[in-house]
């Protein structure tokens, strides 16, 4: 079993062809823990994964370089999903991914990132981009009070 290391799989397959990113870690005693998982191809334990999925990218994370790596091929708001729940179950492998802010070019450990804008994919889906660290996102606070912050939509098809 992989230690420490992040896991990213084709998901999803709502109707056959369509799929997505999903993600799973194993701890320090190799033990599966489902991050994100979606459809048919989703996986709820390392059987499944093992079965389903003979296409992962693996990142461990005890390499900084493989957490770099993660980072920069990965979209940005999957790079924050995976910060925020690592931060939330084994926040010292939070620690070690580090981002640019888009604003003042610090960098910084991106579980503390909100997104600086947000596009479409495709009609499926809007996704956040890029990273903007606290101290900024409280300037921004400043000048648009009142802006209603988007959700994140993402729309299953069957
Ligand atoms: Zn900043």
């Amino acid at each position: 079993m992989p230690k420490n290391t992040l896991v990213q799989y084709k998901g999803g397959g709502y109707d056959g062809n369509f799929w997505e990113w999903n993600y799973c870690w194993f701890d320090s005693k190799g033990k599966f823990h489902d991050i994100f998982s979606s459809g048919y191809k989703g996986c709820k334990n390392a059987t499944e994964l093992k079965n389903k999925n003979p296409d992962q990218y693996r990142y461990n994370f005890d390499n900084q370089e493989k957490v770099r790596e993660f980072i920069r091929e990965s979209a940005d708001h999957h790079v924050l999903m995976v910060a925020k729940w690592l931060y939330a179950n084994f926040s010292r492998y939070a620690d070690n991914m580090i981002v640019t802010c888009d604003s003042c070019g610090e960098e910084f450990p991106s579980n503390q990132a909100k997104h600086s804008g947000y596009e479409g994919a495709g009609g499926i889906a809007i996704a956040y981009t890029g990273f903007v660290c606290e101290s900024c996102q409280r300037n921004e606070e400043c000048y648009e009070q009142g802006d209603v912050e988007p959700v994140i939509m993402i729309m299953k098809k069957g």
